[in-house]
């Protein structure tokens, strides 16, 4: 039997595991896929042994850099896990999992509370308003505590968090916990590495205490949620069912986060968190319908988790092997089978569905069919690319693309042999369609070819995945930021092309505005005139001139941010105007503008959290004072301990990893993301633009 097209939408759940590095999510991850009964042995992350890591660069550094699907079976349920990274480097890809998920498990570690990546992964589901519970991982730690965890919650992320289980014991004696909602006991014995989950009788030296957590719980659905809140009124207990369904509408609607306890590495509470994730985070019949456009009319099209309509889906993520690409895509309405022939809209092609998997993390399961609401893999792809949309032929769609952020360092890398260059460029593309955080180009004028990314990090994996993966022998230079440029005044030009061509005479026209504008990270182009000879044609010459323009600024050729560009003017000779002329007009006439526009460089601002034991806190101040940052907040997270916040270029940081080590005997920790952009200082343009 084929489980694909058996699946009732309703029975599914797509999550995604999400947490600060080192809070567990590898650990809780494999517990589930232990306890799900697909594992038969238990992985262990400090082995490096686990089957989601399954990239050997994870395995060696012990973190999770690519999130890969992974289904198991619960309660009847299919339960679709996303396995998010948690280093900064890796924000992008936190970003495009919460776009393809129905809710998150966001994991925090009990002795520490909630980190500062947390944060950044809770305002992120936030604007995708991904419904989420808590696990506070790690109660056997010493030192932890899960009030901790509701309190950091409430201070740092402003939200409501809602307990709805009781740790039984604490420290290295944390044994159990009491579920608040059934008001029972459970235990979780180890001789049976905690799968067999035990009900016992809720300890008398606790029962004041759980009885106090349990009416505390009933009392923050009741202010949330009316039918609780009318029993309440009458002096009804609700039932344990009905409180699983106010939970649920409260969790759904994001009002508040029910909270749970637990240690994954001693398994305990794995098996509640389960139930948690069926009983309380969506299926993708709650949620709401995807928009997408026509690929050619720009017509908007709503379409609904129902298979019954066409076929659309979104390509997330891509895991590329020198031997063909393993492609992981969302679908959002319609059904496909095993051979079906798919339209790629950006692409204007089709690409055959070869073979659709349902992934078990360590071996994939063939399906003949997949159906709306699912996260499934396929191969067989050729050109799709992560962020695609993937549409009937019939019924074509663009589904609203992802956002990825811009590139942050470059550097140069040549290959070591002549021989080299083609594995080096075909390795290059496989590993850029997969992470479209990745970018490669050759420099016009050195000719060196530049690869770019989103930190030193990532490139580091990257260059170490070329060698290891695709056997390229190459040489690579020092990162360097990857400056911007902008203008920061308005201004007007017209840009004139005229030449013979092939023995025909060819003009083109325009006069284009260019005008600061912050709100556009990414150049917009618009057209502001109404000209009977300026046919679609014509516009999308001048269109395309403009956005190859704005990829080279005119004053160091680093990619152009933060404005707009509007056409103005547009000038005709019949016979003589075509499309190739106006695409070298419209960049002369920005270049001009620009150049008129007061132009600056801009560089990469990060904010930065440095955590550090007191004793080496003025050393690690009077060091970022000479790495011009600006220092926003210095405070005592623990007794000892203080964290200092601010703001820095990136350019000052490279190598920050060692410094921060050598002058902290190892013990402070720190992490940078990016912020926005700010104007390099002039002194240091001068001396950016002689090189
Ligand atoms: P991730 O970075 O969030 O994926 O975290 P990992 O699952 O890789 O765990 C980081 C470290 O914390 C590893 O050394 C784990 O063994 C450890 N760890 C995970 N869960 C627990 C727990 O419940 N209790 C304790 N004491 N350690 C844990
Ligand atoms: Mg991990």
């Amino acid at each position: 039997m084929d489980a694909g097209s058996e699946i009732e939408l309703s029975d599914i759940r797509n999550i995604g595991i999400v947490a600060h590095i080192d809070a567990g999510k590898t650990t809780t991850t494999e517990r589930i896929l232990y306890y799900t009964g697909r594992e038969h042995r238990l992985g262990s992350v400090d082995e490096g042994t686990t089957v989601t890591d399954y990239l050997e660069e994870e395995k060696r550094r012990g973190i999770t850099i690519t999130a890969a699907a992974t289904s198991c079976f619960w309660r009847d349920k299919v339960i679709n896990i996303i396995d998010t990274p948690g280093h900064v480097d890796f924000t992008a890809e936190v970003e495009r999992s919460l776009r393809v998920l129905d809710g998150a498990v966001v994991v925090f570690d009990s002795v520490e509370g909630v980190e500062a990546q947390s944060e950044t992964v809770w305002r992120q589901a936030d604007t995708y308003k991904v419904p989420r519970i808590a696990f506070a991982n790690k109660l056997d730690r010493m030192g932890a505590l899960f009030s901790r965890v509701t309190d950091s919650m409430v201070d740092k992320l402003g939200a409501e968090p809602i307990a709805i289980q009781f740790p039984l014991g604490s420290e290295a004696d944390f044994y159990g916990l009491v579920d608040l909602v059934e008001n029972r006991a459970l235990v979780f014995p180890e001789e049976h590495l905690g799968s067999r989950v035990e009900q016992i009788d809720i300890p008398g030296e606790v029962s004041e205490e759980v009885r106090f957590a349990r009416e505390e719980m009933i009392e923050k659905i009741a202010e949330l949620d009316e039918k609780i809140l009318e029993k309440f009124i009458e002096g009804i207990e609700p039932t344990a069912e009905e409180l699983r369904a106010a939970l649920r509408r409260i969790t759904l609607s994001s009002a508040a986060v029910p909270v749970l306890c637990g240690s994954s590495l001693k398994n305990k509470g794995v098996q509640p968190l389960l139930d948690a994730i069926v009983d309380l985070l969506p299926s993708p019949v709650e949620m709401p319908p995807v928009d997408g456009v026509h690929p050619k009319t720009e017509k908007a099209i709503r379409r609904n988790a129902d298979p019954d309509e066409p076929f659309s889906a979104l390509v997330f993520k891509i895991i590329s092997k020198p031997t063909g690409d393993l492609t992981f895509m969302r679908v959002y309405s319609g059904k496909a089978s095993r051979g079906d022939k798919v339209y790629n809209p950006r692409l204007g092609k089709f690409e055959r569905l070869a073979h659709i998997y349902r992934m078990h993390a360590d071996r994939p399961e063939t399906v003949e069919q997949v159906r709306a609401g699912d996260i499934i893999a396929m191969t067989g792809l050729k050109a799709t690319g992560t962020g695609d949309t993937l549409c009937d032929g019939h019924a074509r769609i663009l589904l609203e693309e992802l956002a990825f952020p811009e590139t942050l360092i470059s550097m140069a890398v040549e290959p070591e042999t002549n021989a080299e260059r083609d594995k080096l460029e075909l390795a290059l593309a496989t590993v850029s369609r997969e992470d479209p955080t990745f970018k490669y180009k050759y420099d016009d004028e050195t000719g060196q070819l530049i690869v770019s990314g989103m930190g030193e990090l990532h490139l580091e994996i990257i260059v170490s995945k070329l060698r290891s993966e695709f056997k390229v022998k190459m040489r690579v230079g020092e990162p360097r930021v990857s400056y911007r440029e902008t203008v920061t005044t308005g201004a007007e030009s017209r840009g004139e092309f005229e030449k013979l061509v092939a023995g025909r005479q060819q003009f083109g026209a325009v006069k284009l505005r260019i005008e600061p504008s912050e709100d556009h990270l990414v150049p917009v182009f618009e057209n502001e005139i109404r000209e009977p000879n300026l046919t679609r044609e014509y516009l999308e010459a001048i269109r395309d001139g403009v956005m190859s323009a704005v990829q080279s600024g005119a004053l160091a050729a680093y990619p152009s941010i933060n404005l707009k560009v509007v056409l103005t003017g547009f000038e005709y000779r019949e016979e003589e105007s075509s499309p190739p002329a106006y695409v070298a007009a419209a960049s002369v006439a920005y270049r001009r503008a620009f150049s008129e526009g007061s132009p600056v460089l801009l560089e990469p601002l990060m904010s930065l959290e440095v955590t550090t034991p007191e004793e080496y806190l003025g050393n690690i101040v009077n060091d970022l004072n000479k790495r011009r940052a600006t220092i926003t907040d210095m405070q005592e997270k623990a007794a000892g301990i203080r964290v200092v916040k601010g703001r820095v270029p990136l350019s000052e940081m490279f190598g920050y990893a060692t410094i921060v080590r050598s002058m902290s005997q190892g013990r402070a920790t720190y992490t940078l993301e990016p912020s926005t952009y700010q104007p390099v200082p002039e002194e240091m343009t001068k001396k950016l633009l002689l090189v």
